[in-house]
C-alpha cells in the first residue's frame, strides 16, 4: 500500500500488466478524488481498493472508529457494524448483485446516528468493470432531510402549542381504532368557556399564552399512551386509548379541576372552566368506527354540555345526533323564511302610566311556518343564535319595525317602537351600523326607536356592550334593559350600561297583587335603583288591574302586559288605539284604583 498526495491508494488488482496498470490506477484514483462526495472503489467482497479524500474527511467529521475504514478495510463489515437491523444485509446483497452484474446500479438512503445528531446519506453504487469492482458514492443529504422532516412535522402539528393538529389527530385516532389489541377508545372534546372574553379583553398575545398553558396542563393530566391535540381556537381533543366512558369521565373531571386552578396571565390571576363532551367507540367494534364520527359525536356532546350551562361534562347519546340533524333542518328553513316573507312582527302596546296614554309598542317576532303554524320566538330564536342567523334576523326586524313605525307616523299615529336585540349581535360589531342604516332607510327619527337588551348582553362583554350602547344613545336611540330581575343581575355591570329604561321582569310584577309576597318591596327597590341611575322603569307582563295600579303607585313610568293588550298584527294597532277609552278617563281610573289599593293596605 502506498500513499500519493492526500488520497489513499491500493495497487489495483486490475487485469492489466506493466505501465498500463499503474496509469489506470492513477487515473481512477484522480477521478475519484475529484468527486466532492465521499467515494470508495470496492471489489466484489467489499474490500476497499480506493478511498477518495472526501471519504477520509467525512470519516474525520463523524469522529467514529466504525467509519475509519481505509484501503484494505472491508466496507460490508463496516455497514454491518453501523446498524443492527436488517438494512445492512439487504444493502450488501444488493451491492453483491450489482458486482455480479445482476443490476445496473444501487441507490439507497440510510442514516447514521451520531452524538451531534443523526446524519442522512444517499448511497449510489455502479459497477466499473467486468471483474465486479464497484464505485460507491455517499452524498450527505442531512440538511435536505432535516428540512423535509421539519416541514412534514409542521404540517401535522399546531404551531402554537406543538400538539397534533386536526388532520394528524384523525390519523392517530384511526390508527388506534384499527389496532386489534385495543379494548376501547374514547375521545374527549374540550371547549374553554368564555375564551373569547380573555382574547377580547386581554389581547391575542395573552390568549395565545393561555392556550399554551392549557395545552401544558392537559398533557400533564394524561398518560403516555394518550394524545392531546388542538383542533383550532380554544378547542382541544384528547384521545384516550383503552378508556371506557367511565374512565373518560374521570379524566374529564381531572381536566376540570386542573382548569379550575388560577392561570397567571398578564399579571392577573384568571380562573377558567371548560365544557367537555365524550364519545366512546363501542368495544368489540372499534374497526367499524371512523375517527371523524367519533370526534363529531364528542363535539355534539360538548355542545350539549355547553347548552346545559358552563363547566359540564356530557357523554354522547344517539338522541344528540337526532337533535343536531333537526337543528340543521330548522336552521335551513329559517334562513329560507327570512327571504320568503314567512316572518312577521306583532306589536304589544306600552302604556305611559302618569298619563295613561299608549305611547309605544314592542315589536315581537313571529314565524308563520308553512306546516307548524305561527311559532313564538322562543321556538326558533335560540336556534337562530346557534346558527349565526341572529344578525340577519335582527336586521330584518329592525327594517320592518322602523318601516312600520314610519308608516303609522305618516297616518298620524305617533309611537315609540321597541326592538329586541340579542346578545350575539353585540359580538358581530355591526349593531351600530345596522340600527343607523335601518333608521336612515326607513326615514324614522332615532328617538322613536328603543333597543331592548337583556342582562346577558351586558354580562358577556360589558365593556364592548357599553361602548356600542353609548354610540347608539349619542345618535339619539333609546336603550332599555329587558327582563330585569329574571336572571342573575350584576349591578356593577348594569350601571356601566348607559340605558334609559329598566324593564322589570314579569316574575316580579306578577306578585304585585299577591299580598303575602315581597314583590311590592322588590319593585319599589328596582324603581329606586332606576331613579338613582337616571333610568325610568317599565312593569312587564301586567295581567290584572291590580298589578297595573300597583305598578303606577310604586312609581313605574310605563307598563306593558296582557291586561293592557296582547301583542297584535300591525294592521290591528290603529283600530285598537282608536277603540281605547280616552286617556284622561283612563288616568283618573288608575289614580282611583291606586288610591283604593293604598287604602286597603
Ligand atoms: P320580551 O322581550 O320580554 O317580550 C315580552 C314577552 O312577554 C312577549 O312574548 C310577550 O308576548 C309576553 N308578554 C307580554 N305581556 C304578557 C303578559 O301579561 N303575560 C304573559 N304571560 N306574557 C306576556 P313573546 O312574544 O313570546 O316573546 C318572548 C321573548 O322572545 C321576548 O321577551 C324576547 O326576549 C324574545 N323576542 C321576541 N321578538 C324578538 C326579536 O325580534 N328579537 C329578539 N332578539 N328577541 C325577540
Ligand atoms: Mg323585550
Ligand atoms: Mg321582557
Amino acid at each position: 500500500m502506498r500513499r500519493r498526495g492526500d488520497r489513499t491508494e491500493l495497487p489495483l488488482d486490475v487485469r492489466r500488466t506493466g505501465d498500463d496498470r499503474t496509469d489506470d490506477a492513477a487515473l481512477v484514483a484522480a477521478v475519484l478524488d475529484a468527486l466532492p462526495s465521499p467515494t470508495l472503489l470496492l471489489d466484489a467482497d467489499g474490500t476497499v481498493l480506493l478511498a477518495n479524500s472526501g471519504w477520509t474527511a467525512a470519516a474525520g467529521v463523524l469522529d467514529d472508529d466504525r467509519f475509519r475504514v481505509g484501503v484494505g478495510g472491508n466496507y460490508f463489515a463496516m455497514l454491518r457494524s453501523v446498524r443492527e437491523d436488517d438494512s445492512p444485509r439487504l444493502l450488501i446483497d444488493a451491492l453483491r448483485d450489482l458486482s455480479a452484474g445482476g443490476r445496473a446500479q444501487v441507490a439507497a438512503d440510510y442514516d447514521v446516528s451520531h452524538p451531534a445528531g443523526t446524519r442522512w446519506y444517499h448511497l449510489q453504487a455502479t459497477r466499473v468493470d467486468r471483474a465486479g469492482q464497484i464505485v460507491v458514492t455517499h452524498t450527505d443529504v442531512t440538511s435536505r432531510v432535516r428540512a423535509e422532516r421539519t416541514s412534514a412535522w409542521q404540517a401535522r402539528h399546531d404551531h402554537l402549542t406543538g400538539l397534533p393538529n386536526r388532520a394528524h389527530l384523525h390519523e392517530l385516532i384511526d390508527a388506534q381504532l384499527q389496532r386489534p389489541d385495543r379494548a376501547s377508545v374514547a375521545v374527549l372534546f374540550l371547549d374553554v368557556d368564555g375564551f373569547k372574553d380573555v382574547n377580547d379583553s386581554l389581547g391575542h398575545d395573552v390568549g395565545d399564552e393561555l392556550l399554551r398553558q392549557l395545552a401544558t396542563r392537559l398533557v400533564a393530566e394524561t398518560r403516555a399512551q394518550d394524545t392531546v391535540g388542538r383542533l383550532g381556537g380554544d378547542e382541544f381533543v384528547v384521545l384516550c386509548a383503552d378508556c371506557d366512558t367511565e374512565g373518560a369521565e374521570r379524566l374529564a373531571g381531572r381536566f376540570q379541576r386542573t382548569f379550575g386552578k388560577p392561570f397567571e396571565l398578564a399579571g392577573r390571576r384568571t380562573r377558567l372552566s371548560t365544557s367537555i363532551g365524550i364519545a366512546t367507540a363501542p368495544s368489540g367494534r372499534l374497526e367499524a368506527v371512523r375517527s371523524t364520527d367519533l370526534v363529531r359525536d364528542a363535539d355534539l356532546a360538548m355542545y350539549a354540555a355547553k347548552a346545559a350551562g358552563r363547566n359540564r361534562i356530557r357523554s354522547f347519546s344517539p338522541d344528540l345526533r337526532t337533535a343536531a340533524e333537526r337543528r340543521l333542518l330548522v336552521a335551513a328553513e329559517l334562513r329560507e323564511a327570512i327571504d320568503s316573507g314567512q316572518l312577521m312582527l306583532h306589536y304589544q302596546p306600552v302604556m305611559h302610566l302618569p298619563t295613561g296614554e299608549v305611547t309605544g309598542v314592542e315589536a315581537l317576532l313571529r314565524w308563520q311556518h308553512p306546516e307548524r303554524g305561527l311559532l313564538a320566538p322562543m321556538e326558533f330564536i335560540p336556534l337562530a343564535e346557534q346558527s349565526d342567523l341572529m344578525a340577519p334576523l335582527t336586521r330584518w326586524v329592525l327594517a320592518s319595525a322602523v318601516r312600520q313605525t314610519a308608516a303609522w307616523d305618516a297616518a298620524g299615529l305617533t309611537l315609540v317602537t321597541g326592538v329586541n336585540i340579542s346578545a350575539t349581535h353585540f359580538g358581530t360589531g355591526t349593531l351600530v351600523d345596522d340600527v343607523t342604516g335601518a333608521l336612515a332607510e326607513g326615514g324614522l327619527a332615532p328617538e322613536r326607536l328603543v333597543l331592548e337588551l337583556t342582562e346577558t348582553c351586558v354580562a358577556e362583554d360589558a365593556a364592548g356592550a357599553a361602548a356600542q350602547v353609548a354610540a347608539l344613545r349619542i345618535r339619539g336611540v333609546e336603550v332599555s334593559i329587558d327582563d330585569f330581575g329574571s336572571g342573575y343581575s350584576s349591578l356593577s355591570k348594569l350601571v356601566s350600561i348607559p340605558a334609559g329604561v329598566l324593564k322589570i321582569d314579569r316574575s316580579l310584577v306578577s306578585g304585585l297583587d299577591d299580598r303575602g309576597s315581597h314583590a311590592g318591596a322588590a319593585v319599589a327597590a328596582v324603581v329606586a335603583l332606576g331613579r338613582t341611575c337616571g333610568m325610568r322603569t317599565l312593569a312587564e307582563g301586567v295581567e290584572t288591574a291590580g298589578q297595573l295600579a300597583q305598578a303606577a303607585a310604586l312609581g313605574c313610568t310605563f307598563a306593558q302586559g296582557f291586561h293592557i293588550a296582547r301583542p297584535m298584527p300591525a294592521e290591528e294597532v290603529p283600530a285598537w288605539m282608536a277603540a281605547r277609552p280616552r286617556p284622561a278617563s283612563a288616568r283618573s281610573r288608575l289614580i282611583a284604583a291606586a288610591g283604593q289599593l293604598a287604602g286597603s293596605r
